[in-house]
């Protein structure tokens, strides 16, 4: 087994689903876990946390939906991609409308095809979560609506305009912002300021975050302007 492969945790209850599900995503190249009920799901995520979980709804012990709300709960499961698995298209409809926090959800029968295409995208995507007005990267939280801003529960203490930049970076982890386009969104104006403001803010938001025991969070890409890490590991 290859270290590089992602891993993922299949929670699903019927032999006959898992031994589908464990054949074709290892023949997709994916390292392969399987719990059979919602209980030891939750904590087999915990435990060792995967890159992946393909979730069932209907499971012993605990639902998919109960399992899916304590891992976006637990710090070290909440940015996990959690793809659930769902019987028919009413039970599909009815979880849309529960704010649950799955980033997808398959309809079975599912087509493998479509189904492998759901997880690569999900791995490929980065880690951003937006629940009840709350961003979460690399360990870093943000709260749009309090202001606030912690990492590992401990507070990142922000001026108004670093808060705004750590947002704006925070919405598209990875993505390079130019100076110019960092003035637009976090000042708001088609800004009469000199891009060396950026440098002075960005500087002290990076202090703020260090302060927290986030570092290097904040990349430089030399002579164009800035990006935020969304691997959690750049974070500690
Ligand atoms: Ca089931």
């Amino acid at each position: 087994m290859s270290l590089l492969s992602p891993r993922i945790l299949i929670v699903e209850d019927e032999p006959a689903q898992v031994e589908i599900l464990r054949f074709n995503m290892e023949q997709a190249g994916y390292e392969v876990s399987v719990e059979t009920d919602g209980e030891k799901g939750v904590q087999a995520a915990l435990e060792d946390p995967p890159d992946l979980i393909l979730l069932d709804w209907m499971l012993p012990n605990l639902s998919g939906i109960e399992a899916c709300r304590r891992l976006r709960k637990a710090r070290k499961t909440r940015e996990i991609p959690i793809i659930l698995l769902t019987a028919r298209s009413e039970e599909r409809d009815k979880i849309r409308g529960l704010d649950i926090g799955a980033d997808d959800y398959v309809t079975k029968p599912y087509s493998i095809k479509e189904l492998i295409a759901r997880v690569r995208s999900a791995l490929r995507r980065p880690t951003t979560r937006s629940t009840d007005g709350k961003l979460v990267v690399g360990g870093i939280e943000v709260d749009i609506e309090t202001h606030k801003a912690r990492f590992d529960e401990k507070t990142i203490h922000l001026g108004p305009t670093e808060f705004r930049l750590l947002v704006v970076l925070m919405q598209n982890p990875e993505r390079v912002f130019s100076r110019s386009q960092l003035l637009d969104q976090a000042w708001g104006i088609t800004a009469e300021l000199d891009t060396r403001t950026v440098d002075v803010h960005i500087g002290r938001l990076r202090r703020a975050l260090a302060r927290a025991g986030a570092r290097n969070v904040v990349r430089t890409i030399r002579g164009f302007g800035y990006a935020l890490e969304s691997v959690s590991e750049a974070a500690r």
